[in-house]
């Protein structure tokens, strides 16, 4: 009898977007952490720049028998350079992971609002079913302009469902390096 694959469709999808240096990656382990076990997770990330930084992360995290894919697309923007490498690829982790969720990680470097746009499309109309788009933050940059009059910085902010405040923990100290300096 002809094994009839099952077709993907309408996978749970989050997109981790931020800035450079946001903590995304370092997010994202951690939320694989926190898989219920019997579920299958996929990861597609697509860095530029930081690709070796945080493919040494990554490493070691794809295990078939934990039932988390990772797949890494080198190489620039998701909806630019980098746009059908990232469709095959994209194809590939859903075709080996039959993933219960993705976890998409675009470069922080990208157009936000163009990669949403390419997830939605009618390539991926009926296979991803993109929800909640969270978009890290480091809260010290809210005061630098080099940031906060950045096109790309705040396209992450307006396209997210929820806007987290990340690297909490080196605030205090920052916060008293700032005071030192005052005193
Ligand atoms: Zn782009």
């Amino acid at each position: 009898m002809k094994k009839i694959t099952p077709k993907i469709q309408a996978v749970p999808t989050n997109i981790i977007t931020g800035f450079l240096g946001a903590g995304k990656t370092s997010a994202i382990l951690h939320l694989l952490k926190s898989k219920p076990h019997n579920e299958r997770w996929a990861v597609l990330v697509n860095e530029f720049g930081e690709i070796g930084v945080d493919g040494s992360l990554f490493q070691g995290q794809h295990t078939e028998e934990g039932k988390i894919f990772i797949r890494e697309v080198p190489g620039g923007c998701m909806c630019c350079t980098a746009g059908l490498p990232m469709q095959i690829a994209l194809n590939q982790l859903l075709t080996r992971a039959k993933p219960d969720r993705l976890l998409i990680e675009p470069t922080g470097l990208g157009h936000p609002v163009e990669v949403l746009e390419s997830l939605t499309n009618e390539h991926y109309f009926d296979v991803l079913s993109i929800e909640k788009i969270i978009t890290l933050v480091d809260a010290r940059n809210l005061v630098d302009s080099r940031y906060t009059d950045h096109a790309t910085f705040n396209q992450q902010i307006a396209i997210a469902d929820i806007i987290v405040g990340n690297k909490q923990d080196l605030y205090q100290k920052w916060k008293l390096s700032l005071l030192s300096r005052v005193n």
